[in-house]
């Protein structure tokens, strides 16, 4: 057994996974008898390629990832929930998490049962490499890491990343989500450098497609078997693999630019407001804006039509709100709406 093996669940290993009636067709053409599907042509009456096939292949060209290297899933909630489910036994293994994250490592966590050991950010936002490993034991499966960070959206240096995964003795998962949007870059074509690491990217940031629900994981071809053998035989539907197979045709350079140069537009005019305290650094496709009374703020903003998210009650983001870079007109609405709050203007 080699040591990523040794990490699976035991029930895991030994699975014999569903085989759907797809699987074992391989030709182009046919009459298909075989999964008790309706003959009618309704436009939805097959069942989708449980493999994904055609899009993997046009991601694997977008990405430079080979195909085998590639898991599809119901959005990235998908795939974080089969972390736990491949690697960790309930009652028994324990997953590992930097703080403040995404909030969905912790509900998956607490949803199978794992125990999730928080490690509280050093100093400005930064990696605690040191104490993310002191906070491992013989049963920690899993350690969650996201770059850039939500809701920070400072990006770790690579080095640090690197260092930390080769140390690290379980499987990481590196959120890589807002990794178009950083300067930093993305570990995507280093992955056979790293046979613990999976990386998780989404098309729901920068390629504009939330509402298809479309997250993928790159890692290993035996990480990608398990989490295909665990998945639910049809989880991508026939609509959503044509509909994403159209959209990556198009280039989305252009709007990566725009909220870049956005982000950097918003960086810059928000200190000018007496309660904006701090802008954090961002390499993500948002801004973590501490401001003097953020429920006050926030409140206003809502009832001028402008949702934000309110930060400001998780932990070292005391005061902080997440403002998402949105069309230049919208960003021009918000810093209205913030003159408006500061000239005394404001709804309560
Ligand atoms: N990862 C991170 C770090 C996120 O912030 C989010 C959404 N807020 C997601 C994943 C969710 O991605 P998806 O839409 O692919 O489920």
């Amino acid at each position: 057994m080699n040591s990523i093996e040794s990490l699976v669940r035991p029930n895991i290993r030994a699975l014999c996974p569903y085989s759907t009636a797809r699987d074992e067709y391989q030709g182009s053409l046919g009459i298909f008898l075989d999964a008790n599907e309706s003959p009618y042509p309704t436009g939805w009456n097959r069942y989708p390629d449980p493999r994904q096939k055609a899009l993997k292949e046009q991601l694997s060209r977008i990405k430079g990832v080979p195909a085998e290297c590639i898991f599809l899933g119901n959005g990235s909630d998908e795939a974080i929930d089969l972390m736990f489910r491949i690697f960790c036994t309930p009652g028994v293994d324990n997953a590992i998490a930097i703080a403040p994250s995404y909030g969905m490592y912790a509900v998956a966590a607490d949803i199978n049962d794992v125990p999730m050991r928080s490690v509280p950010l050093g100093p400005d936002f930064s990696l605690p490499a040191e104490a993310l490993l002191a906070a491992a034991d013989a049963h920690s499966k899993l350690l969650f890491l996201c770059s850039p960070n939500n809701p920070s959206g400072n990006a770790f240096p690579a080095a640090e990343l690197e260092a930390l995964i080769r140390r690290f003795p379980g499987i990481v998962v590196l959120d890589e989500a807002y990794a178009d949007f950083s300067a930093e870059g993305t570990l995507r074509g280093r992955l056979s450098e790293f046979p613990n690491l999976v990386i998780f990217q989404t098309l729901s940031k920068a390629y504009g497609l939330a509402g298809l629900r479309l997250g993928m994981a790159f890692a290993s071809p035996y990480i990608i078997r398990l989490m295909s053998m665990v998945k639910y035989p049809y989880n991508i539907n026939q609509s959503t693999q044509e509909l994403a197979a159209r959209a990556l045709r198009e280039p989305v350079d252009g709007r990566i630019a725009e909220i870049v140069a956005q982000r950097r537009r918003l960086a810059a005019a928000l200190p000018a407001f007496r309660c904006v305290r701090r802008v954090f650094p961002s390499d993500a496709n948002f801004l973590l804006v501490q401001v003097d009374d953020a429920d006050t703020l926030y409140a206003h903003l809502l009832a001028d039509g402008i949702i934000v998210r309110n930060r400001s009650r998780v932990p070292q983001c005391a005061g902080c709100l997440r403002i998402t870079v949105g069309l230049p007109s919208e960003n021009d609405k918000l810093l209205q709406s913030m003159s408006a709050y500061e000239k005394g203007d404001i709804h309560r």
